[in-house]
């Protein structure tokens, strides 16, 4: 079934849909994403990933091709076109297409693509009652990962480094402490204690990570933002990941060593019912 896309200004049928071949995404990986997630066809923390585009668009000397209120009704009317109940929109700005050349070039028009993916039930994920297996992997990403780019490409390798050991997904080790899962945030528990990493370069500004970590408080649970090991993870209670598209997820293994009793912990099991409720309330 085809999908109804947006590109620059219009909403077209997926098939029909354009960029050009010199734009700057594709050349250069010259541009920033945002993915959120709709549950019941509303969306989850619009203002939160909005308030972020805009962050990594500024920290690019980008310009924004519409306003927040025009980015929220382009969502609403892709949820609308595509009937979508429960899924995601996926969106991308490009610095535009330009004749390649390194530096930026000026007066040229950001490219702006939104699409929709559909993913029936998924706050009901089977996933979350077993759990996720991780490996970790050296991270060698560049040095401004608090900028949501599209250079993607060692994330997607680490994914396959873990499915080539028939785990689900990879955490990324850099100077002996964990800095985040491929596409997620990465946290552990310890004694009721919930531990991830401090805000920095060296890590994205999850949105659901800001959202669990705020529930997670007025739940009078113990939060610490701090860098932590492998070793320490291995040795923990439980642990768990955030993301847009995963909410909260219980994490079982890493690198072979269970945690715990080897299923999802109580902590990670409260915090994903306490995130879907509370986003599902506020939802847009
Ligand atoms: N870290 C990385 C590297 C990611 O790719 C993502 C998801 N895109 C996250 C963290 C989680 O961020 P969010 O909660 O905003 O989806």
């Amino acid at each position: 079934m085809s999908r109804i896309v947006y590109v620059n200004g219009e909403f077209l049928p997926e098939e029909k849909a354009k960029v050009s071949v010199f734009d700057r995404g594709f050349l250069f990986a010259d541009g920033v994403y945002e993915v959120t997630s709709v549950l019941g066809g509303k969306l989850i923390d619009f203002g939160g990933h909005a308030k972020r585009l805009a962050r990594s668009l500024g920290e690019l000397e980008m310009n924004s091709p519409v306003t927040e209120d025009e980015l929220l009704e382009i969502h609403r009317e892709l949820v609308k076109r595509n009937n979508l109940e429960d899924g995601l929109i996926y969106l991308q700005v490009t610095r535009g297409a330009a004749d390649r050349d390194f530096a930026y070039p000026e007066g040229v028009k950001p490219t702006l693509v939104l699409f929709t993916q559909s993913k029936p039930g998924l706050a009901n994920s089977p996933v979350a009652e077993v759990g996720l297996k991780v490996i970790s992997i050296p991270d060698i990403r560049w040095g401004r990962r608090d900028i949501k780019t599209v250079q993607l490409l060692y994330p997607s390798m680490g994914k396959m480094m873990a499915k080539a050991e028939g785990k689900d997904d990879a955490w990324m080790v850099e100077d002996g402490v964990v800095t985040e899962g491929t596409s997620n945030n990465a946290y552990i528990v310890k004694d009721g204690k919930i531990i991830t990493r401090h805000l920095g370069n060296e890590i994205l500004h999850g949105i659901t990570r800001a959202a669990v970590l705020r529930f997670a408080s007025e739940a009078q649970m113990h939060v610490e933002e701090r860098s932590f090991s492998i070793e320490e993870a291995k040795a923990a209670d439980e642990a768990f990941i955030t993301s847009a598209s995963a909410f909260v997820m219980p994490v079982v293994e890493i690198d072979n060593v269970p945690l715990g009793d080897g299923k999802p912990g109580s902590v990670s099991r409260r915090l994903r019912e306490i995130y879907l409720e509370e986003s599902r309330k506020v939802a847009l």
